[in-house]
C-alpha cells in the first residue's frame, strides 16, 4: 500500500496520540483512517471504498451518509442542545412513547449513553426492585458464558469471555455464568432441541443451587452476537421465560444489537414470541450517529419505585444520558426505518444472505453457518470431523484478503478460552441488491483461496 504525505503524518499523530479500542499495538499495521460514509460504503483518507459489511460496530442500521439525521440533530441543537432527564423534555417524552409502541408491551424508558450503561441501569433497577419488594437477599445475576454485555464493572461481570476479563478482575460481585446454547458444539447423540432444552435447565438448577431467593435476573442476548452468533432454539427461550417466571426472576434481554430492526422484527425477542421483563438498547437506536441508549422496564416493576418511603425513588442518573439532540435524531431514525420499511428489509436480505451462503458448508474450513435477521455468524475451523477451530492467523487472512478487495467483516469469539473463529456480518439494513451481490461474490471469492 502506498501512503501520500497527508497519511503518514495523520496516522504517525495517531500512534502519538490516540489509544485504540480492543486492538494489539501493531507498527507494521496502519490503522485505517475513515473520512465518509455513503449507504452501506465508507471511503478513506486514500480515497480507497469499502463495503462496511459490519455496520461499524453492528450500529449504522440506515447506513451512512444520512443528512436528514443530522439536521434532526442540528435543529434540536439550536432549540434546546441540554436539558437533564431528572425534569424532561420534549424529545425524549416522544422517543419513550415511540419505544413503547415498537416494543408492543407496557414498559417505561430509562435514557443512557451506551450499551454497557444500559445494562448496568437494569441491574441497578432490578436490585432496588426486588428490594423494595422485600426480597433482600435478591442480587445475583446468571447470564451465559460468551455473552457480552458490555466494559464497565457489572456489565464486565456479566460478559461471559474470558479475554475481556483478563487483567481487569475482580469486577462487580454477584454474576454468574450458564452455558450457552451452542447447538453446533452439542454432545453426540442429542438433538438441537433436546440439548437447548438441557440448556434452559441449566439456568434453573443454577437458581436451585444458588438458593432461589437470592437470584435477582437473568440476563442474555436473544441471539448471543459478539461471542460467535450463537442462535438458540425456539424452545429455549420459550423455556427462559417460563422459568423466570416461575422463579420470580426477572429477564432482561439485551438488545444492544438484536433490537431496532436488526433481527428482522422489531426487537429481537419477537422472533421467539416471548415477552422480556426488561429490555436494553443502543446501537441501532440511533444507528450510531449520536450516543443514546435506553432501559425499557415492564410498568409494573416501575410502580414498585413509587413508594413512600426514604429512597424508594431510583437514585441513578447519567448527566448525557437522553439529551435532546441524541432522542430527535433517534425519532427520525425510527422513521427512517418505518418509512423505508427496514425491518422488513433486514428479514429479506437476511434471507437471502442465507440462502446464497448456504453453498459454503461445503467448504472445508466452513463448520457452521447461523444467521438471525440481517447478522450471520460462519464458524471457521482447521477440522470439520473434531470442529477444531481455525488459529487466528488464517482467520485474520480471511479478513484481511476480504477488506484487500473492499469489503469489511468482522470475527468474534474469546482468545483466552481458545477460539476466536467466528466471521461475523451485519451490514445497514439499507443495503441494497448489488451491495449484497458484493458481500457474497466478494466473501465466496476470498473463501475459494483458503
Ligand atoms: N450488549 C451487547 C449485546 C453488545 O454487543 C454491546 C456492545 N458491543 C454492549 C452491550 C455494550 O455496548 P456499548 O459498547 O455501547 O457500551
Amino acid at each position: 500500500m502506498s501512503l501520500n504525505n497527508e497519511t503518514i503524518d495523520l496516522i504517525a499523530k495517531d500512534r502519538q496520540y490516540l489509544w485504540h479500542a480492543m486492538t494489539p499495538y501493531n507498527e507494521q499495521v496502519p490503522p485505517m483512517v475513515a473520512v465518509s460514509g455513503k449507504g452501506s460504503w465508507i471511503t478513506d483518507i486514500d480515497g480507497k471504498r469499502y463495503l462496511d459489511a459490519m455496520s461499524g460496530l453492528w450500529c449504522v442500521n440506515v447506513g451512512y451518509g444520512r443528512e436528514e439525521l443530522a439536521k434532526a440533530a442540528y435543529d434540536q441543537l439550536v432549540t434546546l442542545p441540554y436539558f437533564p432527564l431528572s425534569q424532561s423534555h420534549i424529545p425524549a417524552i416522544r422517543l419513550a412513547e415511540k419505544l413503547n409502541e415498537w416494543l408492543e408491551g407496557d414498559y417505561v424508558i430509562f435514557f443512557s449513553n451506551s450499551g454497557s450503561e444500559a445494562n448496568e441501569t437494569a441491574f441497578k433497577i432490578v436490585r432496588q426492585y426486588h428490594q423494595q419488594n422485600g426480597e433482600h437477599s435478591r442480587y445475583k445475576f446468571i447470564s451465559r458464558y460468551r455473552a457480552y454485555h458490555g466494559n464497565s464493572m457489572g456489565a464486565l461481570a456479566a460478559t461471559g469471555q474470558a479475554q475481556r476479563k483478563y487483567k481487569y478482575e475482580p469486577l462487580g460481585h454477584g454474576f454468574l455464568h450458564v452455558r450457552p446454547p451452542d447447538s453446533y458444539r452439542r454432545p453426540e447423540g442429542m438433538s438441537v432441541e433436546e440439548f437447548n432444552l438441557q440448556c434452559a435447565h441449566e439456568i434453573e438448577e443454577t437458581i436451585v443451587w444458588e438458593g432461589e431467593e437470592t437470584i435477582a435476573a437473568v440476563i442474555m442476548e436473544p441471539v448471543i452476537t459478539g461471542g460467535g452468533v450463537i442462535v438458540p432454539h425456539q424452545v429455549y427461550m420459550e423455556e427462559v421465560r417460563k422459568i423466570c417466571t416461575r422463579r420470580n426472576v426477572i429477564l432482561i434481554i439485551d438488545e444492544v444489537i438484536c433490537g431496532v430492526g436488526r433481527s428482522g422484527q422489531k426487537f429481537g425477542h419477537m422472533n421467539f414470541g416471548i415477552k422480556p421483563d426488561i429490555v436494553t438498547m443502543a446501537k441501532g437506536l440511533t444507528s450510531g450517529y449520536l450516543p443514546l441508549s435506553a432501559t425499557a422496564v415492564r410498568k409494573d416493576i416501575y410502580e414498585v419505585f413509587k413508594n413512600k418511603a426514604e429512597y424508594s425513588h431510583l437514585r441513578h442518573v447519567n448527566t448525557f444520558g437522553g439529551t435532546p439532540a441524541c432522542c430527535a435524531l433517534a425519532l427520525k431514525n425510527i422513521e427512517i426505518l418505518e418509512r423505508e420499511k427496514l425491518v422488513e428489509r433486514a428479514y429479506i436480505l437476511g434471507e437471502r444472505l442465507a440462502e446464497e451462503m448456504e453453498e459454503l458448508r461445503e467448504h472445508p474450513l466452513v463448520g457452521d453457518i447461523r444467521s438471525f435477521g440481517f447478522l450471520m455468524g460462519i464458524e471457521v475451523v482447521e477440522n470439520k470431523e473434531t470442529k477444531q477451530p481455525l488459529p487466528l492467523p488464517a482467520v485474520g487472512k480471511i479478513i484481511a484478503e476480504c477488506k484487500a478487495r473492499g469489503l469489511i467483516i468482522g470475527k468474534n469469539g474469546d482468545t483466552v478460552a481458545g477460539f476466536n473463529n467466528v466471521l461475523t456480518l451485519s451490514p445497514p439494513l439499507s443495503s441494497t441488491d448489488e451491495d449484497l451481490d458484493f458481500i457474497i461474490h466478494t466473501f465466496k471469492d476470498v473463501m475459494k483461496n483458503q
